[in-house]
């Protein structure tokens, strides 16, 4: 098969490149031990390992439990605040550096949703503070709906503080900032179902084992480069944050996924990023123990992930090269008579010719992520890992498929038809500005 022939020339060529380091590695020491011989002082800043570290990452995490009592995000049937904290929510940052100085910071927040105003408010002050342009944050929400309505008038104090620890948090992050190797790799957790039943009435909001998914864990692995040891672990799920809805604050299966690998790495921060899941729900649910359960599965999933990483070549990839980010919009319209179009947020950010990250804004089906795997995807080409729920939250994003069947997912914005090939062209377009990565990639 032409593809199998092609995916064992990749890894075979990764292979090579990973020999290429060692041998890199083995001939800077013998550089390093020839100049101690020779009586040269070195300075520090001459560490072969700091000065020739490809990455540079800090993580930071910030609690952002709402101290006060809050309403809650997510189901309108629960009409009073919140009693309590089953568990707490976190807001995560991770900055990454390439050798050129090119900085992108990805924050990943236990919340609904990454509305207009928490965005807009937390760039502006990341851009004057720490000089890092809005094209370079991405924010990406969980959709928990066990987290606070921010956006309410009661909220207001929250959404203030909690726009300070979101802009210090990122300010740690990049203070953080250590030389660090990079990989991806990827596993599968089948937690998620589709939620879309077609009956004689129309589309149902019910389980539908029939339905498309997208069981893709991709996991982006951080270690230090002098002892190979894990430092931070960046992963995604296609999957409505959706367990339970009780009267307590708690992030849901991707909360528990990500306290489950930071008790089982101690040190290791855990950052979940949400990917298409709109029309995707955890089953079973409604109670405690499910939550615990899928945040198991998925953390497992990403343990699998990490030891098809460590263990052998065939489903890694160390990440080289440098970063390129292009983040635009592209209007999407309403069939509404004169209501404005919407500018819906689409960041690229590109590793090298390793990795390609598609962030989409609000809460984008998954038909988004097969379709754009599928055309984006290259036999040597960068993994394709496609997020939803980033940077804006403004309802559905149904395919045209979903828009045209109608049910929940169709209904909540009246989209014209075009919505599909609007964003899926932009997105063409986008990965088309990127340079080539032959010219950015220094160190092939
Ligand atoms: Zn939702």
């Amino acid at each position: 098969m032409v593809t199998s022939r092609a995916s064992s020339r990749k890894w075979l060529e990764e292979g090579i490149l990973q020999h290429q380091t060692l041998a890199h590695r083995a001939l800077l020491a013998v550089v390093l031990a020839v100049m101690l011989i020779g009586g040269r002082p070195c300075a520090a800043e001459e560490l072969p390992i700091a000065e020739k570290a490809e990455w540079h990452v800090g993580v930071a995490s910030a609690k952002i439990t709402p101290e006060q009592r809050l309403h809650m995000a997510g189901y309108a049937a629960r009409k009073e605040p919140a009693e309590g904290t089953q568990q707490e929510l976190f807001a995560k940052a991770m900055a990454i550096e390439d050798q050129a100085g090119t900085r992108v910071v990805f924050v990943t927040l236990d919340l609904i949703g990454v509305r207009e105003e928490l965005q807009s408010r937390v760039a502006e002050q990341v851009e004057k503070q720490f000089k890092l342009p809005a094209s370079m944050l991405l924010m990406n929400a969980s959709h928990t709906h066990s987290g606070p309505a921010y956006e309410r008038e009661d909220a207001q104090g929250y959404l203030n503080s909690l726009v300070d620890t979101l802009v210090d948090l990122v300010g740690r992050s990049l203070a953080e900032r250590q030389p660090a190797e990079l990989s991806y790799s990827f596993a599968s957790c089948s937690v998620a179902m589709n939620r879309r039943t077609p009956s004689q009435h129309g589309f149902l909001n019910h389980p539908n084992p029939n339905g498309p998914t997208d069981h893709t864990v991709p996991v982006l692995s951080v270690r230090n480069p002098d002892d190979d040891s894990l430092r931070a672990i960046l992963f995604g799920y296609a999957c409505h944050n959706t367990t339970l809805g009780l009267l307590r604050w708690q992030g849901d299966y991707a909360g528990y996924a990500q306290e489950f690998l930071e008790r089982d790495h101690p040190g290791v921060t855990a950052m979940f990023m949400m990917g298409c899941g709109g029309d995707q729900n955890p089953y079973p649910r409604r109670e405690l123990k499910y939550v615990e359960l899928h945040g198991q599965s998925l953390a497992t999933a990403v343990e699998a992930a990490l030891e098809s990483d460590q263990k052998t070549p065939r489903h890694q990839r160390p990440i080289h090269g440098n970063l390129s980010v292009v983040n635009e919009t592209v209007d999407l319209e309403y069939t509404t008579a004169g209501r404005e179009d919407f500018a819906y947020p689409i960041q690229v950010i590109r590793f090298g010719d390793d990795l390609m990250l598609i962030a989409l804004g609000s809460e984008v089906v998954v038909d988004y992520a097969l379709r754009l795997k599928s055309e984006l995807a290259k036999p040597d080409g960068p993994a394709i890992w496609v997020a939803g729920y980033s940077n804006a939250y403004n309802g559905y994003i149904p395919s045209k498929r979903v828009l045209k069947e109608g049910g929940y997912e169709a209904l909540s914005r009246p989209w014209k038809l075009t919505l599909e090939e609007r964003i899926v062209d932009k997105v063409h377009e986008l990965v088309g500005q990127l340079p080539p990565p032959e010219t950015n990639d220094a160190s092939r």
